[in-house]
């Protein structure tokens, strides 16, 4: 379906999550909501959602739809520790700064090790030295790795990458979790088959985002590991996270897959970030702040520049990754971003 280029004034970029629904996945909520059809995941959508993605990666896998990417990744992990477990991350990872210790909380205790990171990207040498550091009954015994593809900043693992991360996981007796709120992103990136970038490359269990992708709502736990999703649906449960009309969780997923849509979406968020950074990078006093690969742009500003950024309505978060931090989503109107980068590119001169 075609972008809507009518110029919407609306339009910011602090957050694909200000982004409204897509057609695609509106589309596919209109047509669920026809009828009766049971509840609690029972329904015809909900089974031909799970199909969608097992065509998607190729695989047999076992799907669950939760709410948000918190409650996914936080359960996701809590299936793959016990609570004296100890889970590797990055120190930029969502699930340590940005989940309010949902991991912690539903794992019953499992501690978050954190190694420090440029651009959030995990090391084999570093989770192994984290890993191998201690191996007293003292301390909590690491048993899973987190990556976030793309991080945080918007840098992605390359396939060699995750596959060296899990061939380290394999010999340390560790799970591999990814948590893949811009999933879509990453895979525009790559231009890989998504089981390429997961149970090929030694990922276990994918937190697949819905949400930043174009859906209302949503993100599926996806076990590559059938035996993983044990009782994965009581946890689900417990945590408040079983949809009772789960066909409205389902159905968009149905929308976004079976069409394309996540890919499109995904690959037009990158776009989108590509021109802009090109649009700005050598405006005076504007420095980005890492590679642009998926649909972030982080960028240094003179205080004046952000101030007058702002003082023209423009909305944007400065406290990831430093600087200012612009999100281009599934519908990132051309015009809009033209209007940002004019604005820029006027405040660079009146500074300079
Ligand atoms: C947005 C995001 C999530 C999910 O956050 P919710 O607000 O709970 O849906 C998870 N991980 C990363 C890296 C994110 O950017």
């Amino acid at each position: 379906m075609a972008l809507d280029q009518t110029p919407d004034p609306s339009q910011q970029f602090a957050s694909d999550n200000y982004s409204g629904i897509c057609p695609e996945a509106w589309a596919a909520m209109e047509a669920a909501n026809s009828g009766h059809a049971p509840a609690y995941g029972e329904d015809a959508w909900t089974a031909r959602a799970a199909d969608a993605f097992r065509a998607l990666f190729e695989t047999r896998c076992e799907v669950f739809f939760a709410f948000n990417g918190t409650a996914a990744n936080a359960l996701a992990l809590a299936a793959l520790c016990q609570s004296y477990h100890s889970v590797i991350c990055a120190d930029s990872a969502h699930v340590e700064t940005d989940e309010c210790g949902a991991p912690e909380f539903f794992s019953n205790g499992s501690k978050l090790l954190t190694v420090r990171t440029e651009g959030g990207k995990l090391t084999p040498q570093a989770i192994r030295s984290l890993a191998t550091n201690r191996s007293d009954i003292h301390f909590p015994r690491p048993r899973v790795v987190t990556i976030t593809q793309p991080t945080e900043t918007g840098q992605v693992y390359t396939l060699a990458e995750i596959r060296a991360l899990s061939e380290e996981c394999r010999r340390l007796g560790l799970a591999l979790h990814m948590d893949g709120s811009r999933f879509a992103n990453a895979c525009a990136n790559l231009g890989c088959r998504p089981a390429d970038m997961t149970w090929r490359a030694g990922v276990d269990v994918l937190c697949f985002g819905g949400t930043k992708n174009g859906m209302h709502a949503g993100e599926a736990v996806v076990f590559f590991d059938e035996k993983l999703a044990e009782d994965f649906g009581y946890r689900c449960k417990q945590a408040g996270q079983l949809a009772s009309k789960m066909r409205f969780l389902a159905a968009p997923w149905v929308g976004m897959l079976e069409s394309g849509a996540w890919l499109r979406n995904g690959a037009h968020g990158n776009a989108t970030a590509t021109r802009f950074a090109a649009a700005v990078a050598g405006l005076p006093g504007v420095r980005a702040l890492f590679p642009v690969e998926a649909n972030a742009v982080f960028l240094s500003l003179p205080p004046a520049m952000a101030e007058g950024l702002r003082a023209r309505g423009w909305r944007f978060y400065t406290f990831i990754g430093g600087g200012a931090r612009f999100m281009f989503g599934w519908d990132a109107q051309d015009k809009r971003v033209d209007a940002l980068i004019a604005d820029l590119r006027s405040l660079a001169v009146a500074a300079a």
